[in-house]
C-alpha cells in the first residue's frame, strides 16, 4: 500500500517553497470536497497533501476595487451566496451557488478548489469564464495571471504548473445595458452535478435591441472540457435580438458542440438541451435589460 503524508504549511510562502522543493506528487487540498472522493476511487494517488485551508485570513475575501472583484481562492460558495454584491447584474454567480450541491457541501467547497479540479461537470467554471474572469497562479518564484478561458486545456487537466497555487479569481463587473444568466440540468433537484450547464453574459446596444456583446461558456464544448462557445457568441454580436437569431445561434451552438455519452445522458440529447438553454438564457437577460421580449 503507498504511504499518504500531509503537510500542514505555516502560511503561503511555506506552502509554494514547499511544493517548489518537496512536492513531487503532492496535491493542493482546500476543502478536500473534490480530491478525496476522487483519491478514494483511486482515480489519482498523490503521495503528500499540502494543506492549504487554514490561509482563510489571506486566501478568503470578496474585494471590490478599481472596477475589479476580486474572490480569494478559498472563498467558500455560501460566501458567495452571503454577498450582497451577486445580485442583479452579477446574479449570474448567485444561481449557479443557489443549485450547487447541499449546504453541506456549499459551505466548505471552494471557488479555487472547483475550478482547479476542472471538472467539466463543476458549477464555477462555465459562470467565470462568462465573466471573462483572470486568475492569479503563485509560485516561490512569482505571480501570474491567465484568462481562465485558457485555464482548463484538456479533461482535469489545467494549464498550471505542480509548483503552483491558485490564489485569486478577478473579473470586471459587466457594464452598460448588461445582464448576465445561468442555467443547470441534472439528474435530480438536490446535489446535481451537471448534465448540461450553460453561462451567459450579454450586453445590448443603447437601441436595447442589437447585441454589443456575448459570452457564452459550457460546461462541455466539445468533449468533456469547460470552454467559451466562440462561435455562436461571435455569431450574436451586432444582431438584432429577434425570434430568427435565436434560431439561427441555436444552430451555431448545435454546430459548435460536440458532445459524447455518458451515464448522465447522450450527447445528441446534451446539445437539444443546450440549444433550449442558449434561447432561454438570451431571453432571460434581453428581459433583465429592457430590450426586446
Ligand atoms: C456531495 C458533493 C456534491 C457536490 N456538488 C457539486 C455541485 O453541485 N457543483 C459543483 O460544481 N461541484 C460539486 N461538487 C464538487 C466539489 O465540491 C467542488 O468542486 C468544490 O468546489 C471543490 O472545492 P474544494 O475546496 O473541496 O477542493 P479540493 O477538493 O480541496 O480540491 C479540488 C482540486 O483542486 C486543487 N486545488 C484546490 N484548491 C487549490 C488552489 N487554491 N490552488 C491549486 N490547486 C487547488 C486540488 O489539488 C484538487 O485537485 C460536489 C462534491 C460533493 C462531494
Amino acid at each position: 500500500m503507498s504511504s499518504l503524508e500531509l503537510y500542514s504549511p505555516t502560511d503561503l510562502n511555506d506552502a509554494l517553497r514547499f511544493l517548489e522543493h518537496d512536492g513531487k506528487n503532492a496535491a493542493v487540498i482546500a476543502s478536500g470536497t473534490d480530491l478525496l472522493p476522487r483519491m478514494r476511487r483511486r482515480q489519482i494517488s498523490p503521495s503528500i497533501l499540502v494543506d492549504i485551508s487554514s490561509f482563510t485570513e489571506d486566501l478568503r475575501y470578496i474585494r471590490q476595487s478599481d472596477g475589479t472583484i476580486r474572490l480569494g481562492a478559498l472563498t467558500t460558495v455560501t460566501d458567495l451566496l452571503e454577498t450582497p454584491m451577486f445580485y442583479g447584474k452579477l446574479s449570474i454567480i448567485r444561481e449557479a451557488a443557489t443549485l450547487f450541491g447541499a449546504p453541506q457541501v456549499r459551505n466548505v467547497a471552494t471557488v479555487g478548489g472547483n475550478i482547479c479540479s476542472a471538472a467539466s461537470s463543476e458549477d464555477m467554471i462555465p459562470v467565470f469564464m462568462a465573466l471573462d474572469a483572470k486568475l492569479k497562479l503563485a509560485s516561490a518564484r512569482g505571480e501570474r495571471t491567465v484568462p481562465l478561458k485558457d485555464f482548463v486545456v484538456g479533461k482535469r487537466q489545467t494549464a498550471m504548473k505542480p509548483v503552483e497555487i491558485l490564489t485569486e479569481v478577478s473579473f470586471s463587473p459587466p457594464q452598460g445595458h448588461s445582464w448576465t444568466a445561468y442555467e443547470k440540468l441534472g439528474r435530480r433537484n438536490m446535489l446535481i452535478l451537471a448534465m448540461v450547464n450553460e453561462a451567459l453574459s450579454l450586453a445590448l446596444e443603447d437601441d436595447l435591441q442589437t447585441i454589443h456583446s456575448a459570452r457564452l461558456a459550457l460546461n462541455r464544448v466539445s468533449g468533456k472540457i469547460p470552454a467559451l462557445a466562440v462561435k455562436t457568441s461571435n455569431f450574436l454580436e451586432g444582431k438584432r435580438v429577434t425570434d430568427q437569431t435565436i434560431a439561427e445561434a441555436q444552430k451555431v451552438l448545435a454546430s459548435e458542440l460536440s458532445l459524447t455519452s455518458d451515464f448522465r445522458g447522450s450527447g445528441e440529447y446534451r446539445t437539444e438541451v443546450a440549444q433550449v438553454y442558449l434561447r432561454r438564457l438570451v431571453e432571460r437577460c434581453t428581459r433583465q435589460i429592457g430590450g426586446p421580449s
